[in-house]
């Protein structure tokens, strides 16, 4: 039975308890296939006393071990073999480490329709030809980050007329090019098209800050959006309320709140969350998420601060079953959102500082010892 294919093909991609079983299941036979096939994962299993068939329940998921993302940083973890994967990505490696994942075609085909259910449900596939502004890098092949791709492959959710980008790749490196993206925006809006813009909430807010001092008031397409994705990163310092950034889109590009959207995803973790029409990024059906006590690491309930530990049977390529993040956030339940949405909704608060890396380093150090 291929369990991940039933879920990643389900109907409603928020019906939470609708597919809990489903869900162990597919993470179950998830860690099957990495217990066979990745020597290191088997050991951290055996070591931690884990195997696959105990995991019956959605209640079990919690003694699955946490792999650190850390952890994928300074260790390349395959379950198949090189040539078998058809698309690698790298996280962006802020501080020079990097993970490094790959995909084999169908956990590329599985990522591909869980993308197209989610956007759908948000109402970004459109057949409307658009212009796409992206404040991120143009692609090339030297540039394999998982951020440059994915704001690539936004591109195609409604037919693209043409792309600028704020990093243009030129004489064998990306230049920032702010002055020919104001142009692109320029040009586009004196045209009968919408236009959407993609990449990180702090390049656009710096971007749109950028063009209210130049007193640039437009009126865009009505279909037009603004869409952010990639967290704060390194921006954690500059973070600014997102009710600025929405009044300044409405302000400079004339679209509202309600056309502007979020996302949320990591290498480590390609599961894609998008914002609901209050901003919350509830958890779809293709994960689940626990939230840990940054000592204890046990889980916490619901409303309580910790580390978050995501989980998914997405992909084959490495073992990122269960992976723990340097993010804290904490977990609402669904009814403290009032959209509608039926799945509990997830706030990241920002990084842990020094002493919670330590945590997750010396997590990593402990996983580290039974696998060598
Ligand atoms: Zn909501």
């Amino acid at each position: 039975m291929n369990y991940r294919a039933k879920l990643f093909g389900w109907r409603d991609p928020y019906d939470l308890s609708g597919t809990d079983a489903l869900f162990v299941d597919a993470i179950r036979e998830n860690v099957f296939f990495h217990y066979q096939h990745c020597l290191e994962y088997r050991k951290i299993l055996t070591r931690e006393g884990v195997s696959p068939e105990q995991l019956q329940g959605i209640d079990d998921l919690r003694q699955l071990p946490v792999l650190p993302t850390l952890y994928f940083k300074r260790h390349t973890l395959f379950s198949i073999p090189e040539r078998r994967m058809v698309l690698r990505s790298t996280s962006s490696g802020t501080s020079g480490a990097m993970s490094r994942v790959g995909w084999e075609w169908q956990d590329c085909a599985h990522a591909l329709r869980m993308v197209l259910r989610i956007v759908r449900r948000h109402g970004l596939l459109s057949l409307t030809p658009v212009n796409y502004l992206v404040l991120g890098y143009q692609p090339h092949r030297s540039n394999q980050t998982a951020i440059s791709k994915t704001a690539f492959g936004f591109t195609f959710f409604a037919p693209g007329i043409r792309r600028a980008y704020a990093l243009r790749y030129q004489g064998g490196g990306y230049i920032l090019d702010l002055d020919g993206l104001k142009k692109a925006l320029l040009r586009y809006s004196r045209q009968p098209f919408p236009v959407r813009t993609m990449g990180f909430p702090a390049y656009t807010y710096f971007f749109l800050r950028e063009l209210q001092k130049e007193g640039v008031r437009l009126k865009l397409h009505p279909e037009s959006r603004v869409c952010m994705g990639g967290g704060w990163k390194q921006f954690y310092a500059e973070k600014i309320e997102k009710e600025e950034l929405y009044a300044l889109a409405e302000e400079v590009l004339g679209i509202p709140e309600s056309r502007c959207h979020e996302f949320f995803g990591a290498v480590e973790h390609p599961v894609l969350y998008a914002d609901c029409r209050r901003h919350h990024f509830h958890i779809p059906i293709y994960a689940r998420v626990m939230i840990r006590d940054v000592k204890t690491l046990q889980p916490l309930p619901m409303g309580e601060t910790g580390l978050v530990n995501l989980l998914t049977p997405l992909v084959r390529g490495v073992p990122l079953t269960s992976v723990m993040t340097d993010d804290l956030g904490i977990l609402h339940p669904a009814s403290s959102c009032g959209c509608g949405c039926p799945s509990p909704w997830l706030e990241i608060i920002g990084r842990v500082g020094l002493r919670g890396i330590t945590t997750c380093a010396a997590g990593a150090a402990e996983l580290l010892r039974g696998a060598k």
